[in-house]
């Protein structure tokens, strides 16, 4: 027989080749030295280098040392530093170093976390986190976990048990009969609810245009007032956190009020939910452990790194029975099978990550992390005020919004700010103007690094100002 070398017996050698390894490793050892100081967005020349993976697929396989090196030299210094101190957009958390290690660790496993027979090791570790969570955040005991790649998942997974369980207790069975013929729900939304809650609501099959929206306060937080009369077909969603100010929901009367009605109340608390953690902030999420289901990303706040988010149900039921599946070959066991609780079959070991991270922190950990986001968010906000800033929220948490009190000097003042790569914010819409939207959210960022940034944000404005 010819003797020609087929593809897996190339991938054998390699799977060997524990040079191949170390050489990825000191890339990233290279990358991790480096990150601090790197620009913080990526320059035109590193931007520019990303050309090189325009490519057509290769006819013949490539070489695993080529393909490393053209990720270390084209695609790191194209990378957002957001494991750095000063990168402040979106809410982006950092990688707390045991968590990353892990993930080093665990990917090498390659495990598939959607049952107890395929992987003993992240079942049980699933089963331990949502013990670890559930004490954390101190909500009842029973409280399921399913553990997803972010909060618009766990949103989507949140809102379908609630669907799910209000129509069941109407009588009817949405599994079997579609929503076809189902009895109308009435979904009441805070207008500051994120895109990710219409987002979820449309692919369940809620829509849009018949939602019910509730003005929101000027911090962002939903009127209490404005909610109208709940019943046993309400969906209401609540928020821990204003994707933009911050603001927390006041869960203790609303969600009260809402447990009377029989309604299900589904908590978006992707970076917020946490501060149910901490000693000194946990005043905000006052009343929240009275919800039905809660989104949270650990990806945020907790700083593990990504892709990590859960869902959190009260009721373990609701939340299986929206998401189970069956098949002839699929074994439940009597362990905790993964797949039960998310929507997907396959799905990563991310909890690896997870539990790395928790054991990192410890319950002191987390709520200490907790607090120096804000108490670092609160400085940035000082610092900034005192150079001629405006301050448009109550920083509660971690979230900072400024603005130059006139829209086009606020939008230059940003722009300067992103393309100085020293540090990086975003921008939104806050009550009808521009801001400089600020996140602080990983444990890398120093109080050095916000000096430094609003270093930053004063030669922004001079320009801004000198530009008019
Ligand atoms: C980030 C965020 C989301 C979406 O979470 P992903 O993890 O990006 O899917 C939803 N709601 C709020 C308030 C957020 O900050």
């Amino acid at each position: 027989m010819e003797s020609k070398t087929m593809i897996s017996d190339r991938l054998r050698e390699q799977a060997l080749d524990l040079n191949l390894f170390e050489r990825a490793k000191g890339y990233a050892y290279d990358y991790m030295s480096k990150i601090l100081d790197q620009p913080v967005f990526p320059d035109d020349k590193a931007i520019a280098g990303l050309d090189r993976f325009r490519e057509p697929l290769p006819e013949t396989p490539g070489d695993p040392y080529e393909i490393l090196e053209r990720l270390h030299n084209n695609g790191s210094p194209a990378t957002v530093a957001q494991t750095g101190g000063r990168y402040f957009g979106f809410v982006n958390g950092g990688a707390v170093p045991a968590a990353l290690a892990a993930k080093w660790l665990s990917d090498t496993w390659d495990q598939n976390a959607a049952l107890y027979l395929i992987s003993p090791i992240a079942s049980v570790l699933e089963e331990v986190c949502e013990k670890w969570i559930v004490s954390l955040l101190g909500f009842p005991e029973n409280t399921a976990a399913g553990f997803v790649s972010g909060s618009s998942t766990a949103t989507l997974c949140g809102l379908t048990a609630g669907r799910n369980d209000l129509l069941s207790k109407l009588g009817y069975d949405v599994n079997k009969k579609g929503l076809f013929e189902a009895p109308a729900l009435r979904v009441i939304v805070g207008e500051g609810a994120h895109s990710t809650i219409y987002k979820a609501l449309s692919i369940i099959g809620l829509g849009s245009e018949r939602l019910i929206k509730v003005p929101a306060g000027e911090d962002g937080s939903i009127s209490v007032k404005a909610i109208p009369e709940m019943d046993d077909r309400t969906l209401l969603i609540l928020q821990a956190g204003n994707v933009n100010s911050g603001a927390f929901d006041d869960f203790e009367t609303i969600c009260g009020k809402a447990r009377t009605a029989g309604a299900w109340v589904h908590v978006d608390g992707a970076f917020g939910l946490w501060t149910a953690a901490s000693g000194e902030l946990c005043h905000l999420c006052k009343g929240v452990d009275l919800a039905d289901s809660w989104s949270v990303d650990a990806h945020k706040t907790l700083n593990a790194p990504y892709d990590n988010g859960i869902i959190l149900c009260r009721d373990r039921e609701a939340l299986t029975n929206a998401l189970h599946m069956s098949g002839s070959y699929i074994i439940y066991s009597d362990h905790r099978d993964g797949m039960l609780y998310t929507p997907d079959m396959s799905r990563r070991a991310r909890i690896v990550e997870l539990w790395a991270t928790l054991k990192a922190l410890g319950k002191s950990g987390v709520s200490e992390l907790v607090e120096d986001l804000h108490h670092k968010a609160v400085y940035f906000a000082k610092s900034l005020e005192q150079n001629g800033f405006i301050v448009k929220n109550d920083v509660c948490f971690n979230q900072v919004l400024v603005s130059l009190g006139d829209p086009v000097l606020t939008k230059n003042a940003l722009n300067g700010i992103q393309n100085s790569k020293v540090c990086w914010c975003g921008g939104a819409e806050w009550n009808g103007d521009p801001v400089i939207r600020i996140s602080v959210c990983s444990y890398r960022t120093t109080y050095e690094d916000i000096d430094r940034s609003v270093e930053t944000f004063i030669k922004a404005k001079a320009h801004a100002l000198a530009g008019c």
